[in-house]
């Protein structure tokens, strides 16, 4: 199946065409393989190219490179997470080992904004765990104390100053961490492209169809070509499973996400001119909701076991409907056609929220699944994937392999009806914070 996706991503929009597409339209050979240009496959092939200057590495994607989850999300790089089931007492361990993960994911992208001197309109302001509920207020308690046992600098907040700080009398409480950075996630993936070391081949608009492994070699067909290589990495997050790679651990899942154009100055002073914030939502399936830098308000508020290769017009369309009412639900002032895209793209889970990163074979790694933190953590897994499929170590690879491992799933239809199931109590619960 190939991937094909909607050109209506703003934050893809933002960005200059590029020129420079390569399709796979041949047989080759190479050294290093990296199926996937996310976050995860261009990290790796960075890494890579470090390594080894005088190899040949080919990078390979379905669509253009970045343009999948990569620059279709919301642009919150994280350093905690609430909705990821540890956050009880009895997990503090466990959470440790998260947020410890999450802290190296900031280390590494903040190391390569440095060193390559990005504009990614970063922003160190922190994001909000925020609810219209008041009765939410038990959640935050608790996920404040873990958080100060870990010596996570947060603070509580209510209606007023939330009203203050975001220019919305939606929300009731909130929880304000100071470590989460907001950034434009389309520039951030576009500097990692446009970087990339000068042995990384890569070839764009070339869906791996079909996988083998003979003679200690991997051999990839696409429609047009294929690839035989001694070493590969699979980085195709969302679409492990389709590749049939760790199948019993993972599965997709379908986010869509639309953005406002720049608010106009009359509108913005009717809000109390914000300074950019992002906010994530207490309860699972609530809204993600954020103003950005330029004054654009971006809401995630869909997540659903969907076809990962497309999203019809008309069905993006109905989600983009359910993004106006949650955009009108807090900014009642606003005038209804102010939505300017709406697109969707593809994550990955695993049943525990633990991530992938392993060998699954002789010269054959994956790292991938990082539910809602894989602008961190996909740019950590993909450097380190790649120094372990060096045979190398290092104290990231110790502090990753810490980590809690995913656990097994059913197979399909089970698995199909279990996560649909969960996901309609889950929007139930979080029926107010849509
Ligand atoms: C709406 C939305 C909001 C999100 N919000 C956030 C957020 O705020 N913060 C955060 O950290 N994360 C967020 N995420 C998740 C984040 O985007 C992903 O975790 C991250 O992009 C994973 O990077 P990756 O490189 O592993 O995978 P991807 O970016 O999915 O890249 C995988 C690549 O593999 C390619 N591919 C797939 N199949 C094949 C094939 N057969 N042949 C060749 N290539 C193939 C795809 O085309 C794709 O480009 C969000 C995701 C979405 C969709």
């Amino acid at each position: 199946m190939e991937v094909i996706n909607d050109n209506s991503c703003g934050w893809i929009k933002d960005l200059s065409p590029r020129n420079n597409v390569k399709k796979l339209e041949s047989d080759l050979d190479c050294e290093w393989l990296i199926v996937g240009a996310g976050f995860t496959g261009l990290s790796a092939a960075r890494k890579l190219g470090q390594l080894y200057p005088n190899v040949k590495i080919i990078l390979v994607d379905a669509q253009l490179a970045g343009e999948g989850a990569s620059s279709r999300n919301s642009g919150y790089l994280v350093d905690t997470t609430l909705n990821d089931g540890f956050t009880s007492n009895k997990e503090l361990n466990n959470y440790k080992k998260k947020a410890d993960i999450y802290k190296l994911g900031i280390e590494a992208v903040k190391r390569f904004i440095k060193e390559y001197q990005v504009d990614c309109d970063w922003n160190e302001c922190g994001k909000y765990f925020a609810s219209s509920k008041v009765e939410d207020k038990k959640i935050l308690e608790n996920f404040s104390s873990t958080l100060s046992k870990l010596g996570y600098e947060h603070n509580l907040l209510s209606n007023k100053g939330l009203k203050e700080r975001l220019g919305t009398n939606f929300y009731n409480i909130a929880l304000h961490t100071k470590g989460g950075i907001l950034l434009h996630p389309g520039k951030l993936v576009r500097a990692m492209i446009d970087t990339l070391p000068e042995n990384v081949n890569l070839y764009e608009n070339s869906s791996l169809l079909d996988w083998e492994k003979k003679n200690d070699v991997v051999i990839c067909k696409f429609k047009n070509g294929s690839i035989k290589a001694k070493k590969s990495i699979f980085a195709t997050n969302g679409f492990l499973k389709s590749l049939g790679i760790k199948s019993n651990y993972n599965f997709p899942i379908t986010l869509t996400a639309s953005m406002t154009r720049p608010l106009t100055d009359e509108e913005f002073i009717s809000i109390g001119e914000p300074k950019e914030w992002g906010v994530l939502p207490i309860r699972p399936m609530g809204a993600t909701i954020r103003m950005t830098k330029d004054r654009r308000i971006l809401i995630r508020n869909t997540a659903e076991v969907h076809n990962p290769y497309k999203m019809s017009k008309s069905e993006l369309k109905k989600r983009s409907l359910k993004q106006k009412i949650g955009i009108k639900k807090r900014f009642p002032e606003l005038s209804e056609d102010i939505i300017q895209s709406s697109w969707s793209g593809i994550v990955s889970r695993t049943r525990n929220s633990s991530q992938i990163f392993e060998k699954i074979d002789e010269n054959i790694f994956v790292a991938g699944c990082y539910n809602g933190s894989g602008i961190g953590v996909g740019s950590l897994f993909g450097e380190q994937i790649a120094i372990k499929a060096s045979n190398e170590n290092s104290n990231e690879i110790e502090t990753i392999e810490a980590r809690k491992k995913p656990t097994w799933l059913p197979p399909d239809p089970i698995l199909s009806l279990g996560v649909r199931a969960r996901l309609i109590y889950e929007r139930l619960r979080a029926k107010s914070e849509i």
